[in-house]
């Protein structure tokens, strides 16, 4: 089912990517090298709760996890990429990071992610990937407007991350989300013009392109969860939940989105 907002749906959904947004700028800000990945685990719960927010992952069980995942936060580091499983671990210069936050105010999901390196290591490869997946990204919201078809976003991520030199992983991609995290249509991050479901004012989508340095194959941990890539190479994620609007695509887990 494709779910299409009202307005005041939308002024909800904006609320709820905006408190995205602002939990995931406050964590990239905290985390340091020596931050173990259950502590950031702890400070999401809290604020979470603070907010009055639910947690879409804590109870979360889909076919290919071993649910429920039981925290609040994914924290994928250097070669783990999806669905990282929180767990004991401490941050170390250099460390590639990737956190995915999803939750839900008033009924309404949102859904981001961002990788940043930890520490004041800056290691060139690390930060062009992170680079290309947040390029794609804008690129894709570029493409998403009333009328365009999924295809068109799918096709203009695509090519941003096979340009900068990167395999595209089909299996795990975008998503339309709403009263929940996970919902049709399916936005693959690489795909032809002009193909899929057409887009209309109402509409929210999580775009999220990622990538593996050198490869398109996943592995799962022992954890049931984290997905790493097969090689071992770092990887990166970007994410944001965009609106389709009259005029285009707002963001709306930017932290700054609830001032509007
Ligand atoms: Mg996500
Ligand atoms: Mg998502």
């Amino acid at each position: 089912m494709i779910e299409i907002l009202n307005a005041a749906e939308l002024a909800r959904a904006r609320a709820s990517g905006a408190l995205v947004g602002r939990i995931l700028q406050e964590l990239t800000s905290r985390v340091t090298v020596g931050t173990n990945l259950l502590e950031i685990d702890q400070w999401v719960q809290v604020m979470i709760a603070e907010a009055g927010a639910q947690s879409c992952y804590v109870d979360y069980a889909p076919s290919f996890g071993r649910g429920p995942f039981g925290h609040y936060v994914c924290t994928s580091v250097n070669d783990a990429v999806l669905h990282g499983l929180p767990h004991d671990y401490t941050l170390a210069d250099g460390d590639l990071l990737s956190l995915d936050l999803a939750v839900s105010l008033d009924g309404i999901a949102a859904d981001s992610a961002v990788s940043v390196v930890v520490g004041a290591a800056q290691p060139s490869e690390s930060m062009a990937m992170i680079d290309a997946t947040r390029r794609a990204l804008s690129a894709g919201i570029a493409a998403a407007r009333p009328g365009a078809h999924i295809g068109d976003i799918s096709h203009a991520i695509g090519a941003v991350l096979t340009e900068a030199g990167y395999p595209v992983n089909t299996d795990f991609g975008g998503h339309g989300i709403g009263s929940t995290m996970h919902q049709d249509p399916h936005v693959p991050n690489t795909g032809r013009p002009g193909r899929g479901y057409q887009l209309r004012p109402g509409l929210l989508l999580a775009l999220e392109p990622w990538v593996m340095a050198d490869t398109d194959r996943l592995v799962t941990d022992a954890d049931g969860w984290t997905l790493r890539s097969a090689t071992g190479c770092r990887t990166a994620h970007s994410e944001h939940t965009i609106a389709i609007t009259d005029r285009g695509a707002d963001i709306l887990t930017l932290p700054a989105a609830i001032a509007r």
